[in-house]
């Protein structure tokens, strides 16, 4: 599209320039005026060319920001998406790894509250439950073995 609104751009010019011989040539003036006339549109046109233009490149840089933005949610789900919700017998619950991975990693629970805001959080052991050494969340697992 860039293209294209450059060679308008050309276009116009040429078309400025041909006018501007017109009046040069001063062969009568109903010639004169539409010259005139016509000079003004095509200023009008490149003036509204250019904010085209202008609008074209900010919305390139916008399409390109809000790539960045998709590839980078795109990557954290993959990384969540590894992660199953688990409830423990009481009620409390946890993300899990999912058995698929257990060969990559050990199985281990992240923190719910802190997968909100998109961090992954390893829940750490503690008396009849787990805790998350970020937010301190407290899951209460019971007997049930980890
Ligand atoms: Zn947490």
């Amino acid at each position: 599209m860039l293209d294209g609104v450059s060679a308008v751009l050309g276009s116009a010019k040429v078309a400025y320039d041909l006018t501007k011989g017109l009046l040069d040539l001063k062969e009568g003036a109903a010639v004169q005026e539409k010259a005139i006339a016509l000079t003004g549109i095509l200023i009008e046109l490149q003036g509204h060319l250019i904010s085209a233009q202008q609008e074209h490149m900010a919305l390139l840089k916008r399409v390109n920001e809000l790539e960045q933005l998709l590839d980078a949610t795109h990557t954290k789900r993959q990384k969540f998406e590894r992660y199953r919700l688990h409830q423990f017998p009481k009620g409390s619950s946890a993300y899990v790894l999912r058995d698929e991975h257990h060969t990559e990693e050990p199985k281990h629970y992240i923190c719910g509250v802190c997968l909100e805001s998109e961090q992954k959080v390893i829940l750490q052991p503690r008396a009849m439950g787990l805790v998350c050494p970020k937010c301190e969340a407290f899951v209460y697992t019971s007997q049930e073995s980890l």
